[in-house]
């Protein structure tokens, strides 16, 4: 597993114990910016604890500019504040040759290292096979055990790929968390402004869902449905709360 960012697991900014504690879990090296850059923003501004934990290399389907597209990923978590970002490097798009064990594996590792509160990943229903896979592995590795440290588990929308899934059960991401991301949202444009600069840009022209104007408008879009100017959309997948009724994180409201 490589691990990289400000100083690896115990270096950087990252002090365990102040602040929520919140572990972002994706498949390719974007997903991170395009699922929750926004609220990774948000949480790193306040001075919580965000760590970014990336499965594959998200090159090697498609080119062997690998160490290309991670430069990008770590400049992008950079400008996020990230403050530990774990490369894994399994194979893109190749997920489903390797056993699900290999995938929980990673994702256990990291919540035992930053007992996060909050997990967030990828809705199991997107079109990527990658995706789906990791939100599994993600579900597995945050299973609800006595002591667990993780309260919630959420499902964040990725821009072409949530939004491109069938109208079929178990493919329709409907959102119930919106977290505000109006002072933030720039912070994530350019944070996404990194990807431009992978061998083949993930970052696209207008219309495509990648390109900075569709993000902005599908921000917009979340804040409208949410009251609010921007915001990020998630699913609620899992929450223990000892707080209450919502009393467990005032960063996400309800819709
Ligand atoms: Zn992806």
């Amino acid at each position: 597993m490589l691990r990289a960012g400000r100083g690896g697991v115990l270096g950087g900014r990252w002090t365990k114990g102040i602040g929520m504690r919140v572990l972002t879990v994706a498949a390719h090296p974007d997903d991170e910016t395009l699922g929750a850059g926004g609220t990774i923003a948000w949480h790193t501004a306040r001075g919580d604890t965000v760590w970014v934990c990336i499965l594959t290399e998200g090159a090697s389907s498609r080119h062997d500019r690998v160490e290309q597209q991670l430069d990008c990923a770590r400049r992008a978590c950079d400008t996020l504040g990230v403050h530990n970002l774990v490369l894994v490097g399994l194979p893109d798009q190749r997920l489903d040759t390797l056993s699900l064990l290999d995938v929980i594996a990673p994702i256990e590792q990291c919540i035992e290292d930053l007992q996060p509160d909050v997990v967030l990943t990828h809705f199991g229903g997107d079109v990527n096979e990658d995706h789906r896979l990791v939100s599994r592995a993600t579900m597995v590795a945050t299973r609800p055990v006595p002591g667990t440290p993780v309260k919630r588990v959420c499902a964040f929308e990725i821009p072409s790929s949530t939004d491109w899934a069938p109208p079929v059960p178990g493919s329709v991401f409907a959102p119930n968390l919106f977290v505000d991301i109006s002072g933030t949202l720039e912070t994530k444009l350019t944070a996404m402004k990194a990807y431009a600069d992978t061998y083949r840009s993930e970052v696209r022209p207008f219309p495509h869902p990648r390109s900075m104007e569709a993000l902005t408008a599908y921000a917009q879009r979340s804040g409208a449905v949410s009251g609010l100017l921007a915001a990020e959309p998630f699913m609620l997948l899992r929450e223990s709360s000892s707080g209450g009724m919502g009393g467990f994180a005032p960063s996400v409201a309800p819709s």
